[in-house]
């Protein structure tokens, strides 16, 4: 069975005081052993890194950042560079979440700058990417999120793809008043992703669903083949809430042997 991915992103929650707590809990509340099939992680925010690293400790647990900078230093006041990350021994960093497409002018193009300079770092993008609700009501949004997917990776070679991570994240599904997808909308997008990735020569890139997961929808999304992990936030908020969400789709998936080609060629 290949990796399945379950993580979350804190947006901007959280204090020091409370990352040690959720990480102590959380430590106390994950199955004693989470077997190689499961990647897990939590993406707090900046200033929490440090301490979130320290309560991580040795449990399975990657520690991602929210976002960086593609330049390795200079005048970007309030920016956080590549090389700062580092010194947190961080896994992964999310990058091109739709809140900084829309909020902070985050393009495709300076979001395919920043995958290249998280790779340089040795760091694995988590990149994220979404359609809107006009392109949802427009039949376009395989369309749309393979755009940005080929953007994203545009100049990097196979190798470096390959150790990307992608989540789609419909841009009407996430935060408060978001619609979750259905398990076979949500499929048909992955299918086109898996798709795109393949004709990048990157075939086995995970790709992650995320919006609106909570513990309702958790396992039947988990339980689509095309699926390769779930992007969670509010629902993951607290650990009691993320480590029960893990717990139910591992217990979910233990009938589940599929990889993403086969799942791909029995969709069809
Ligand atoms: C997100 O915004 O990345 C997200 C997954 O949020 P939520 O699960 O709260 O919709």
């Amino acid at each position: 069975m290949s990796t399945f991915w379950i993580g979350t992103g804190w947006k901007m929650n959280k204090t020091v005081a409370e990352t040690r707590r959720y990480v102590a809990d959380l430590r106390a509340r994950l199955p004693g052993e989470v077997s190689a099939d499961y990647a897990l992680f939590i993406i707090p925010p900046f200033t929490a890194l440090a301490a979130a690293r320290e309560a991580i400790g040795a449990a399975p647990v990657l520690l991602g950042a929210q976002n960086m900078h593609w330049a390795e230093a200079g005048a970007y006041t309030g920016e956080i560079s590549a090389p700062m990350l580092e010194e947190f021994g961080i896994d992964l960093v999310e990058l091109g979440h739709s809140e900084r497409r829309e909020y902070f002018a985050e393009t495709d193009a300076t979001i395919n700058l920043k995958v290249k300079a998280a790779l340089r770092h040795g760091f694995r993008p988590l990149l994220c990417v979404g359609d809107s609700a006009e392109e949802r009501a427009a039949g376009a949004s395989a369309a749309a999120v393979v755009r940005q997917v080929r953007l994203a990776f545009a100049g990097l070679a196979k190798g470096e793809i390959n150790r990307c991570l992608v989540a789609y994240e419909p841009i009407w599904a996430i935060g408060e008043g978001g619609v979750p997808a259905r398990p076979e909308e949500a499929r048909c997008v992955h299918v086109a992703i898996h798709v795109a990735l393949k004709e990048l020569g990157a075939p086995s890139v995970p790709v992650l669903y995320g919006g609106s997961v909570n513990l309702d929808n958790a396992m039947a999304l988990a339980g689509e083949p095309a699926i390769d992990g779930l992007f969670v936030g509010r629902a993951a908020w607290s650990a009691e809430g993320f480590a029960s969400l893990i717990s139910k789709v591992m217990a979910a998936r233990k009938n589940i042997r599929s990889t993403p080609a086969e799942a791909m060629s029995a969709i069809g």
